[in-house]
């Protein structure tokens, strides 16, 4: 098969969650990263993408410790964190946050993997992504209002409510999670997205995998207006075809 094969094949591996065909992939040597890239705004996601969208641990595990990047979004935007945040996939949730992810980066529409969660109704998931320092006060496009109207029973609505209110973070080392003050915890000077009670908190994070990702975390100007032109052209094509 050409390389392009592999890849292609490693895609469907990892969104089927098959262990055996993964690695059959990576040894063929497939890009453990390829993105199938369909338009400017649209893309498959990656193979960790994918298999954290669909909850396959094994298969995140795997692709982890073969360095597969954490960082890496779909042309929408959306990182594998917050395809596994969206789908409830707390175990995923945990796993990319332990290799370095960042809980609180953004996507085109300035949402994080919380705000994420809170459209779906995972209730776990919003709860380890507090205790793993996701900040509940950050603004988003989906709000309390909105989203009180939506699901009116929403537990995790409630859970985020209440973090606000105790105006406690905390720390972005997934070993420590310790909780402190927004004055107290000491910020990333890199993303600005990440915060730690102490440097060792900041060093060990670093190593586990934030060095990576520190600076491909933060929400840009340029992926919302790839997005936003790919719409206006999809609607001005509709109202032509009309
Ligand atoms: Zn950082
Ligand atoms: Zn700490």
């Amino acid at each position: 098969m050409a390389d392009n094969s592999w890849n292609e094949y490693l895609l469907n591996a990892a969104e089927k969650g098959s262990l055996q065909d993964v690695k059959k992939a990576l040894k063929a040597g497939a890009d453990i990263d390829f993105d199938h890239v369909y338009s400017e705004s649209v893309s498959s996601g990656t193979a960790l993408y994918n298999a954290s969208r669909m909850g396959h641990v094994d298969v995140v595990k795997l692709l982890l410790r073969k360095g597969a990047s954490v960082a890496k979004r779909v042309k929408t935007s959306f990182a594998p964190l917050h395809a596994a945040a969206y789908e409830g996939r707390t175990e995923v949730v945990d796993l990319l946050v332990q290799h370095g992810a960042t809980v609180d980066i953004r996507d085109g529409f300035m949402n994080t993997p919380l705000h994420a969660t809170c459209c779906e109704k995972h209730v776990d998931t919003v709860r380890r992504l507090i205790e793993l320092g996701a900040r509940p006060d950050l603004a988003s496009v989906y709000s309390d209002e909105r989203l009180g109207q939506v699901c009116p029973e929403f537990e995790g609505l409630k859970l985020i409510q209440e973090a606000r209110k105790t105006k406690l973070l905390r720390c972005c080392n997934p070993k420590c999670g310790k909780p402190g003050y927004r004055k107290t915890l000491k910020l990333c000077a890199g993303c600005k997205l990440t915060r730690y009670c102490s440097r060792d908190c900041q060093k060990q994070h670093w190593s586990v995998g934030h060095k990576k990702c520190c600076g491909h975390d933060v929400y840009s100007v340029e992926l919302f207006k790839a997005m936003a032109d790919d719409l206006i052209a999809v609607a001005q094509a509709r109202a032509r075809a009309k």
